[in-house]
């Protein structure tokens, strides 16, 4: 209109639009001047400001140092987790695939009647993998990995989590494609009513709802993965909007067997016949894939010990002369490294599949 032209009737953009000026962006967001802001808050401003020099809708009426954090502590810039990083679990990276990543890469197609869920629950016991397949989507999908842990959410961030919550949704749309993880998602959309439960939380829980919902039925290309391994603690408003629910299981003996393969040839540590890791499998039964990795870190230290045994200073040790990992390394790191998941709380994973998870 007539207020935005000039004496000389020239157009005058509402802020100008070669990204340079910060100023304009930071005072439009939160009302303040430059001076409050240091510069690294600056810079991720910035690298939000839209082609056209506007700063999206989203961010105008969040805090900076909200949007900074965002973007320096829970975006990632490269997670670098690739499917084939993950052993076993074929049946969920096919599911995985088809119903997320393929929407990803094609939203022309994936519309109308094939337009996808926007939230993904993975459950399942601990260590599993349940972040790598987290990773591994925004990688193959080539989009832009937010990772929040949801009880930093309400220990951490107490008072603010809800702030924190529209900053991350509000980076997030602007990042698209996004996949915003949120590990232990039963700590927020948790149906224990306990009687102290603080306003705030329930308030907290209300603003993540709301913009879950707020991406479900736009055209927004953002995939909202929550994770956990107390999946009957959740309530029926997250499982209705966590419209996909996969069962992350313990790996399977042949995937255990690749874990350990996997792990020793990266170091050209691997030297052990296909009876010894036959063994070893036999005897990780209700090993998580996080178990399996620690087990793997302790018998490697087996040769090093030896050596230190027999006297050889750790200064003179020379690489070369050290032997590879054998079976007896193994069976000696089974002693230190337990299994974390126990066998009744199996069951209930079992159980809740049954209930609600998806087969397909
Ligand atoms: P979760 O999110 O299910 O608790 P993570 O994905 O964080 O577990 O896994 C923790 C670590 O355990 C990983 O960094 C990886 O080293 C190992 N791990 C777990 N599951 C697998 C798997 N299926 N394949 C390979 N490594 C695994």
């Amino acid at each position: 209109g007539f207020s935005r032209r000039g004496v000389r009737g020239s157009f005058v953009p509402p802020i100008k639009s070669s990204g340079g000026n910060v100023g304009n962006v930071t005072s439009r967001i939160a009302g303040k001047c430059d001076d409050s802001l240091d510069d690294s808050t600056k810079r991720c401003l910035e690298m939000l400001y839209g082609p056209d020099g506007e700063l999206p809708e989203k961010l105008r009426n969040l805090e900076p140092r909200l949007i900074e954090h965002v973007s320096n502590e829970i975006m990632e810039r490269d997670p670098n987790v690739r499917w084939d990083d993950i052993a076993g679990l074929e049946h969920a990276k096919k599911c995985v695939t088809e119903m997320v990543i393929w929407p990803l890469l094609r939203p022309d197609i994936f519309k109308g009647c094939r337009s996808p869920g926007r939230g993904l629950l993975l459950f399942g016991p601990p260590g599993t993998g349940k972040t790598m397949i987290g990773k591994a989507i925004a990688g193959e999908a080539k989009a832009t990995f937010f990772y929040i842990s949801a009880s930093s959410l309400t220990s951490k961030w107490i008072g603010e989590g809800e702030k924190l919550v529209r900053a991350l949704f509000g980076v997030a749309s602007c990042r698209q494609p996004a996949v915003i993880f949120v590990d232990e998602i039963d700590s927020l959309l948790s149906q224990r009513k306990s009687e102290g439960e603080h306003e705030s939380s329930r308030r907290l829980k209300t603003q993540f709802l709301i913009e879950m919902e707020g991406f479900d039925s736009g055209s927004e290309q953002i995939l909202l993965i929550g994770a956990t391994n107390r999946p009957q603690e959740l309530d029926e408003a997250a499982r209705r909007r966590l419209t996909k629910r996969l069962y992350i299981p313990l790996p399977s003996s042949e995937a255990r067997a690749w874990i350990i393969r996997n792990l020793l040839e990266k170091d050209g540590l691997f030297k052990l016949s296909k009876e010894e890791i036959v063994t070893i499998c036999n005897l990780t039964e209700g090993y998580s894939g996080s178990d399996m990795k620690n087990l793997v870190k302790d018998a490697s230290m087996g040769p090093l010990r030896e050596a230190l045994r027999q006297g050889i200073e750790i200064t003179k040790l020379k690489k070369e002369d050290m032997r590879p990992v054998t079976l007896q390394d193994f069976e000696n790191a089974l002693q230190e490294v337990r299994p974390s998941v126990s066998l009744n709380e199996l069951g209930t994973y079992d159980e809740w599949n049954k209930q609600f998870g998806s087969l397909s």
